[in-house]
């Protein structure tokens, strides 16, 4: 049946059997006598209501969750799983696509950093194609195309807007890069995408079943601290991904959390604040962009900014006093810095450790 998949997927794991449970096999086992887990019978201190349901392992992929997601992200059920974070997601497509220490994944340099831990840990070999600053970090979609198949790689990871540069890859380069590299699995990363109003690559899906797209509801959803990432992609990736995934991935609170954030209320608000975000973002672009000893602000279409300074260590070091955090990228660019967009009130403050009058702000 998924023949397709063939020189895709690793074949020990399209061969794995599944770990299998009552729940797995069953669903929802609310309302029975429950003695098939091992679990305990006794619901734990304080027995409130938040607990009612810890003596119990969560459902393995709660599937109102995965609905939920599915219609904000625009595809079909079938086409989700969740996991902890997008990190667990990125580390997860590794090990069902790579074989160790004889594949190859394609990354996009200066870009985020997972990707690489990710592939070293499962001892999968990192070919680099650099984004040129001369170029504005564009993504160079030929070369990638190119030397992905001169280096066979199993997987493309695209970072858009990319971390930390901040531009967007366009879907038409996407396409291109999907359509070019059948044998290849197209990996989009979208964690910063509800900043940047462009259309999401889950939109190709139906296309190129080679294409995945990775989401997290840490960023715009404000959700980093309950970990919820997914990934959409074709039913069967879904199906062979789940098997590798460990069983119970979403703590039950968390679950819980996600439904209350994903109500029509929560939704709103995520929305507006999401547009002050951008907002913002446009305000301290403009307002960096003027700044003397600010060589150079590098366009952004997502909740960060970096940009290029003289002295970037001394800067750094200037906020921090004030007690800003922000990030150091040097290593990635050399002598920029880049910052997160915060409240109005907090981007007020690191724009004026930077050296903005506010007073001409206003
Ligand atoms: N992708 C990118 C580009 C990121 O910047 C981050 C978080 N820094 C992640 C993925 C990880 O997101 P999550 O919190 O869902 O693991």
């Amino acid at each position: 049946k998924m023949e397709w998949l063939n020189g895709i997927v690793r074949p020990e794991i399209l061969k794995l059997a599944a770990y299998s449970s009552a729940r797995s096999e069953m669903g929802d086992l609310s309302g029975m006598i429950q003695m098939d887990a091992n679990e305990n019978p006794y619901i734990p201190y304080p027995q409130s209501i938040e607990v009612s349901k810890a003596n119990r392992y969560p459902d393995p992929q709660p599937i109102a969750l995965l609905a939920r997601l599915a219609a904000i992200y625009g595809v079909k059920n079938d086409q989700i799983l969740v996991a902890r974070g997008m990190d667990e997601i990125i580390d997860l497509i590794i090990r069902v696509f790579c074989i160790a220490y004889k594949d190859k994944i394609l990354i996009t340099p200066p870009t985020y950093g997972m990707y690489q831990v990710a592939a070293d840990t499962a001892g999968v070999e990192v070919v680099k194609v650099a984004l040129s600053e001369e170029d504005g970090f564009e993504f160079p979609h030929a070369k990638i195309i190119a030397t992905a198949k001169a280096e066979k790689v199993k997987i493309v990871f695209l970072c858009t807007p990319n971390n930390p540069t901040g531009n967007i890859i366009s879907l038409d380069k996407i396409e291109a890069i999907a359509k070019s590299l059948p044998q290849a699995i197209i990996a989009v990363d979208e964690a910063y995408i509800e900043f940047a109003d462009t259309e999401s690559a889950a939109s190709l899906l139906k296309d190129y079943p080679n294409l995945v797209t990775m989401k997290t509801l840490s960023k715009a959803y404000g959700f980093a601290g309950v970990r919820i990432g997914s990934l959409l992609a074709h039913p069967d990736i879904i199906t062979v991904s789940r098997k590798v995934l460990a069983p119970y991935p979403l703590p039950e609170p968390c679950v819980r959390l996600a439904h209350q954030l994903l109500s029509p209320l929560g939704l709103q608000l995520v929305h507006s604040r999401t547009e002050i975000l951008k907002a913002e973002r446009e305000r301290m672009l403009e307002v960096l962009r003027q700044l003397p000893g600010i060589e150079e602000v590098y366009p952004s279409k997502a909740n960060f900014i970096l940009f290029k300074v003289e002295n970037g260590g001394k800067i750094y070091k200037d906020v921090l006093a004030k007690g800003i955090v922000i990030r150091n990228r040097a290593k990635d660019v050399a002598n920029t810095l880049r910052i997160s967009i915060g409240t109005p009130e907090e981007n007020n403050l690191v724009l004026a450790a930077l050296g903005a009058k506010l007073d001409n702000l206003a």
